[in-house]
This record gives C-alpha cells, sequence and structure tokens, in this order.
C-alpha cells in the first residue's frame, strides 16, 4: 500500500511521512507546555483549532499520516495609472483547495483498494512534520521540506493503516540557520529573534491580515507587502526556490475599487468574484483587513515591492 501511495503523491510532487497515533499525546503535551510561549506552534490554536480530544476518541486510530505538496505564489497583476502594480498572496493560500481535493482524491482511492479507513484530523501539521523527520524549522518559525523549502502545504489525516517502523525525531532547526539570520533582519515588525525558531504572534502581520478587525497603531502602513499574510521572512532565504513557479492573475483597477468597495464576494461582478473564489480569497473575504490591506498597498504603491 504504502509503495502505491508513495507513487501516487509523487505525481503530486507531494512526500509524506507516518506517525505513531500513540506519541500524538506528546505533541499535545508540547504544544500545552508552551501556552504561554509564542513558540513553535501558535498558542491560540491550543484551545480554538487542534481537536486532540475526538482523535482520542477514534479508538481505531494507528497513525497519522503527513503530506507536503509543494505550493506556488499567486500574483495579482494591476493596471494603475499606466504601470502594473504586483500584488502577492503567498503560497498556502491560493491552492489550498486544489491542493486538498487532490491529496484526498488520491489517499482515498489507495485506502479504499487496501480496505483502510482515513479519519479527518485538526492536528498541530509542523510539529507533526518536524517530529516524523519531514521537515525541519527554520529560524522564522516554519517549517522546512527537503526540495520545497517553506513554499508547501501540509495536509494530515489519520487512518486505522499500522506501519512496521515509525521515525520519531526531536525537532530541531536547520544548521544552516545558525550563520544566516536574514529572515530575522527581513522582518518588518521584527517578530523574530537570532536562533530559535520563534514567532512573536504579537507582532507577525500574518497574526493581524489573517483575522478581522482594526490594524494596530504601530503596524506602519509600508509594512503590508501581501493582499494576505506576509512574505518577508520567506522571500529572502536561501533554502526557497527563486524560480518557484507563479501564477499571474491580471485585474483591471476598476475591479480593485470593486474588491475594496463592495462588501460581500456574492455581490461582485461575475468575473470578479469567480477570479477570487478560483484562488480561495473567499476564505478570507469575511475579513475587512483583507480589503484594507489591498486599498493600504495601492495608496503606498510607490513602496511596495514591485517585481
Ligand atoms: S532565512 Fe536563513 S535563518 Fe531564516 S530560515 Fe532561512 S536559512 Fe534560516
Ligand atoms: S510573516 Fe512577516 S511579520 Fe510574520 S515573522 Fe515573517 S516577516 Fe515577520
Amino acid at each position: 500500500m504504502l509503495q502505491e501511495y508513495t507513487l501516487a503523491l509523487e505525481k503530486q510532487n507531494s512526500v509524506f511521512s507516518i506517525v505513531d497515533a500513540d506519541k500524538i499525546i506528546e505533541i499535545e503535551q508540547e504544544i500545552l507546555s508552551r501556552q504561554n510561549e509564542t513558540a513553535l506552534e501558535r498558542n491560540h490554536y491550543i484551545d480554538n483549532y487542534y481537536n486532540f480530544e475526538s482523535f482520542k476518541n477514534e479508538q481505531s486510530i494507528n497513525s497519522i499520516f503527513i503530506i507536503a505538496t509543494p505550493s506556488s505564489f499567486y500574483i495579482l497583476k494591476i493596471k494603475y495609472l499606466e504601470k502594473e502594480i504586483n500584488i502577492k498572496i503567498p503560497p498556502i493560500y491560493g491552492n489550498r483547495n486544489q491542493i486538498l481535493e487532490n491529496i484526498k482524491t488520491i489517499t482515498k482511492k489507495t485506502f479504499v483498494k487496501f480496505s483502510f479507513n482515513t479519519f479527518p484530523v485538526i492536528l498541530p501539521k509542523k510539529l507533526l512534520a518536524a517530529y516524523s523527520g519531514l521537515a525541519q524549522y527554520g529560524n522564522n518559525g516554519l517549517v522546512y521540506v527537503q526540495g520545497m523549502g517553506s513554499y508547501h502545504r501540509l495536509t494530515a489525516f489519520a487512518s486505522d493503516f499500522k506501519n512496521d517502523h515509525y521515525i520519531w525525531v526531536k525537532p530541531s532547526m536547520m544548521k544552516s540557520c545558525q550563520q544566516c539570520g536574514r529572515c530575522v533582519e527581513n522582518c518588518p515588525s521584527k517578530a523574530l529573534r537570532h536562533g530559535i525558531p520563534w514567532v512573536n504572534i504579537n507582532r507577525c502581520i500574518t497574526e493581524f491580515n489573517e483575522k478581522d478587525g482594526i490594524f494596530p497603531d504601530w503596524m506602519h502602513k509600508s509594512w503590508h507587502n501581501c493582499l494576505i499574510g506576509c512574505i518577508k521572512c520567506q522571500e529572502i532565504c536561501p533554502h526557497n526556490n527563486k524560480k518557484e513557479k507563479i501564477n499571474d492573475i491580471l485585474l483591471q483597477y476598476s475591479d480593485v475599487e470593486d474588491i475594496i468597495n463592495i462588501e460581500e464576494i456574492k455581490d461582485l461582478p461575475e468575473r470578479l468574484k469567480r477570479i477570487l473564489i478560483n484562488i480561495n480569497m473567499d476564505r478570507y473575504w469575511t475579513c475587512s483587513r483583507t480589503r484594507v490591506v489591498l486599498s493600504q498597498v495601492l495608496q503606498n504603491a510607490p513602496h511596495f515591492a514591485v517585481f
């Protein structure tokens, strides 16, 4: 089964590892012990997102599969006053649904064929990837996968499949980070610290623009560099492929005005709505901050990364 699954995932350029389900309790204990830190996995996820209880209640689970798939940039190219403004959407966001659907299809086909069951789980994927040896932490708190850098999307699910041998390693930071520190220097809001894979979530731009609400006063307008999230600590990293796949999406300035002014995605012109749904931006549409970021980026066009 594993050989067939490996080959099927390789066609998506994906790699995977398997974690012994009995070890999940150690991950839970680790992140609980770090509740007062903003380290490794973000602590508010412990209460509001991860679901260790339903995982423990499913007695037939033997293994957790964690899969890494390359995830590319999307760039909104907007014509404005005879110039073109490029607005980035970092990896992870734009092809989220496509990656999930592909992995689900491959997994279902293979596991059903070999009479194994699968179960959805909501667990700390970065820690699963690090403990299973699939990835190593970077100084920027992200996990790096061989051949993908940090430009990937992780997918996890549980199964009654039992492996003969499981890898379980203590998460570590890449050796090259010790002499590098470029991500720390390039972080606009000084949310990183040299020498530890730690993100100050109270300063990280992504933590603010993925959620609704008002930006804090200390967050300078010129720091916004993406439609959603922030790419500064990844694009500077030598482990990330500078020739990564980029998907261009052409928009007119009138589209941007619509995006800024229209509250509900259902009210956008049909063509624009389809474009945005296609890159999963409807997931963030109720987030007024996304529109604020876009308008701020445009207002600050001279300071914005046009490349
Ligand atoms: S930029 Fe340098 S320090 Fe930061 S994650 Fe990459 S290699 Fe590590
Ligand atoms: S995502 Fe942006 S704000 Fe957050 S740590 Fe990285 S560079 Fe800093």
